[in-house]
Parts: C-alpha cells; structure tokens; sequence
C-alpha cells in the first residue's frame, strides 16, 4: 500500500481503520424473538453452513452487466453475501440489490456511520464535527489522514444525521441488512503494524487523537458526572468519561437496531478485533450493543501477528457473545497473506474458533487463486 489510509471510495483498504489503510441477519429474526428464546436459536444456529462473504465498494458508473459478472465470480466461488459500500446511496443500493440477488448473493448495506468524510449535508453544520481534547474541530484538523471527518456522537442533529442515513438505506427492498462500518471514535491508539508509516509513537493517550470534547458531549457528561474532563490530570484513566464516549456509540447502534428492524432488516457492523481491544484502541465496546451480527475486522497485517491470531481474536469474540445470540463473521484482511494455504488456514482459523463466516475485504483482492482456494475449503469444510 502506497498509504496506510485510503478511502473506502477507493475501495483498496479496509475498513477499519481503513483508517487504517494507508491504512445477519442473517438471520436472526428480531430481537424480540431473540430475546425470548435464545437457547433455541442458539441451538438451530449449530445447523447453518459457514458463510463468506465479500466487502465491495460500488461505482454508480458502472453497469448492471458489469456487477452479474462481478457477482457470478463470487457466487461460482462459493461466496454467500455481500457488503457494498454505495456511499450512503438507496438509489445505487436499490439498483444492485436484484442484480446480486438473481446471482444468489445476499445483500448487506455498508455505511460509514461516524466517519462521513465529504458529506455535503453534515459539512453546512460545523459544530456536528468532534472536537479533539486540544480543541480542534475535525470539520477542518483532521488526524491521521484527510479522509478523517467524524460526527459527534451526542450532539441531537449530527446523530440524527446518521440514523436518518440508515434509514433511507433500510427502507432498500431485499437487503439483508444495515451494515455499520466506523462505528466508534477515530483511533486514540492506531494499530502496531500502521505506527511506522506514519512515523508516530503512541505510548500515551495523546490531546490530538482523543475525541469528543465538544460542548455538546462536556455539557451532557457534566450533567451526569458533575466534572469537567477537560479539567482532569488525566483523561486516560478518568473511566466516566471513557465509559461516556463507549455509551455514545452504543445509544447509535441501539437506536439504528429499532430503526432498522422497523423495515424488518437487521444490524450488523464491521467492528475491530475484539471488545477489549476495540475498547482500547477505538472506544468501541461491540459485546454490549444491540446487535443481530458483528464483522470484527481481524486484520492480521495490521497488528504484525501470525494467522493462528485470527483463530485467538475469533475466540475472544465469540465467547464475549455468548447467551447474547449475535452471531460474528471474522473479517479478515487479504493483503498481508502470503499464500492461498495460509488464506484457508485463516478460514479454518475462524471456523474452529466459533465464527458463524468469513469475511474477505476485499471484492478486488479476491484474486482468481484466492477464490479457488475458497471454493475448495468450503466443499471441504462441509
Ligand atoms: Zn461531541
């Protein structure tokens, strides 16, 4: 990668971190009958095949013919869903949505919910923007990278914004699900593996990455808590406020879960590793959330681990998930593989570890190998 963080518009990182880059629904049924008999569906769940699943980015120039083919590819290859990034647009989702479909493709709406990097509405509003603990704006002092334009949590209008984007894309007929991806606060702590391209040293939780110190997020933790965070010595072991910014994210997926099973679709989010490690890194505490599935983004590459620490995060996960009924897909990173053989150790990886899927960011680095080997690990794995 030329650099760590590119857009997503790009379509060549990941998610996460995407950032990073230089960086089910399934089904599940409603919460309600989630919540009502759990142990049942937890024991039909054993009775699902493993899934995969491809992130894609669309590109409204291209063709429907275009996208069959580009759907056929994965479904000849055994793959079951996939997640498209249409940049928040229904339209674009409407028009691909019967094209996978006819394919045999589940569809999953991809958003970037909290990092909204051009957003012609959000931009007219300034004070939507978080605000760093050095009080800069993230409208016009991005950290990391340009693409970094994140909403404030708290703030009524900026996270109205946003439920009302996953609306418009849960109204979409035939979709699986809303697909939430930057969900959670941009990075206090970026990965290991990403540090040096960026030639940063993170030992501490530093004033120009710590997010949200808005008046609008101080006023309501005041409310609550009677201090001033930008009055503490230090921020970094003050658990209010951390637990503050980890419920803002939360109150979001709670409130898009009620929207987005209004229209009878699910939730689902590309979220980082696993809880105590996107706690960590992102303020983002997945294993609490109301949620019908997760998509930990267990990029291997990005934390300079080997692939058996795909299996080690997908156990964390799982296991953190446990009696809740949300099934997790493990996300995995193709780059940094160095061969097909270490591709299907990371699927068997997932499988063995409780994942109920596998999910490959993305679309263009499926090369025609990796999907071979797909193909044959799932008619092995059966
Ligand atoms: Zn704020």
């Amino acid at each position: 990668m030329v650099k760590l963080f590119q857009t997503k518009k790009d379509m060549q990182l990941p998610k996460i971190l995407i950032l990073a880059l230089t960086l089910t629904m399934l089904s599940c049924g409603s919460k309600n009958k989630k919540k009502e008999i759990p142990e049942l569906e937890a024991t039909a769940k054993t009775d699902i095949p493993f899934k995969y699943g491809v992130w894609i980015t669309a590109d409204a120039t291209r063709d429907n013919a275009d996208y069959a083919t580009e759907f056929e590819k994965y479904k000849s290859a055994g793959i079951d869903e996939i997640l498209i990034n249409t940049n928040t647009s229904p339209e674009l989702l409407q028009r691909l949505t019967p094209v996978a479909k006819e394919k045999g493709l589940k569809v999953h709406a991809w958003i970037m919910a909290m990092n909204r990097p051009g957003d012609s509405i959000a931009l007219q509003h300034p004070e939507w923007y978080i605000v760093s603990r050095d009080g800069k704006s993230c409208f016009d002092n991005r950290p990391y990278v340009d693409y970094y334009q994140w909403l404030c949590p708290t703030r009524t209008a900026s996270r109205n914004h946003v439920l009302g984007l996953v609306e418009g894309l849960a109204k979409v007929e035939g979709i699986e699900s809303v697909h939430l991806d930057y969900i959670r606060f941009p990075d206090i702590f970026l990965p290991i593996g990403l540090l040096p391209k960026y030639n940063l040293k993170q030992d501490t939780e530093m004033a120009e990455y710590d997010f949200c110190y808005c008046d609008a997020c101080i006023s309501a933790f005041e409310k609550i808590h009677h201090k001033n965070p930008l009055e503490s010595k230090n921020t970094a072991i003050d658990m209010e406020w951390k637990n503050f910014r980890l419920n803002a994210i939360k109150a979001i997926v709670d409130d898009a879960y009620e929207i987005v099973h209004k229209y009878n679709k699910n939730l689902t989010a590309a979220v980082f590793p696993y809880p105590e490690m996107a706690d960590h890194m992102v303020r983002q505490r997945w294993d609490k959330w109301n949620i019908d599935e997760v998509y930990p983004m267990i990029y291997h590459g990005f934390y300079n681990e080997e692939i058996d620490w795909i299996g080690y995060a997908t156990k964390q996960g799982v296991t953190d998930l446990k009696g809740k009924n949300v099934g997790l897909n493990t996300g995995v990173y193709l780059p940094p593989f160095k061969s097909a053989a270490e591709l299907k150790e990371a699927i068997i990886q997932a499988k063995d570890n409780g994942a109920k899927g596998v999910t490959f960011f993305d679309g263009p680095a499926l090369t025609a190998e990796y999907l071979k080997t797909i193909k044959e690990t799932k008619a092995s794995l059966k």
